[in-house]
């Protein structure tokens, strides 16, 4: 395995926490989601979660200095400095700068973005599954299609923003977890 330092994209409900975690465990490197982090930090009511709250339930970006600041945070632990797998980090163009800023400190830059692609109209129904699975509050429709909005304008930039390095890799994520991780894992081998 080349890559181990990984990014993965792609729109609200393309499977990105499912496949990090499938991949995190293959690879044997921790999984790195900003989202869980963050609702770690709403349930236990910490400032930075009493803060991101009511922008998390509508849909909205937690502020970059929040999250950068928790990337960093976690990226610097021990079990962190053999690679990882980012999943939700980085969400702008300013959070992929300050992770290529943050990363030469530990090591070195990323190795591979992964992109998993997947149709509009197949999130929704999927998010909407899962909101009655799970019941996340930022999981009803109108929210679901605020973040898919949010997601066109501030992530989908980062597509070609890692293209431009040459580090990009998209995966179509419409198959069974197991046909999209083999998919994954196949990239990886590649990268
Ligand atoms: P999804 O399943 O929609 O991809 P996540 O679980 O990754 O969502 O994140 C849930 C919410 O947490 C986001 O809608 C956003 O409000 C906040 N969040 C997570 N990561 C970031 C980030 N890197 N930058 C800003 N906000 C974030």
């Amino acid at each position: 395995m080349s890559a181990t330092k990984i990014v993965l994209l792609g729109a609200p409900g393309a499977g990105k926490g499912t496949q990090a975690a499938v991949l995190a465990e293959a690879i044997g490197i921790p999984h790195v989601s900003t989202g869980d982090m963050l609702r770690a930090a709403v349930a236990a009511e910490t400032p930075v979660g009493l803060k991101a709250k009511a922008v998390m339930d509508a849909g909205h970006l937690v502020g970059d200095d929040i999250v950068i600041a928790i990337a960093r945070e976690r990226l610097a632990e021990g079990d962190a400095q053999k690679g990882f797998i980012l999943d939700g980090f980085p969400r702008t163009l300013a959070q992929a700068e300050a992770l290529d800023e943050l990363l030469p400190r530990i090591g070195s830059g990323i190795d591979c973005c992964l992109a998993i692609t997947v149709q509009t109209e197949a999130i929704v129904k999927r998010l909407l599954a899962r909101a009655e699975i799970e019941g996340r509050a930022d999981d009803n429709e109108e929210t679901i299609r605020e973040r898919m909005r949010v997601y066109d304008d501030q992530t989908a930039p980062l597509l070609d923003y890692y293209r431009g390095q040459s580090l990009l890799r998209e995966v179509p994520g419409m198959g069974s977890v197991e046909e999209v991780s083999s998919a994954i894992l196949a990239e990886l081998e590649a990268a």
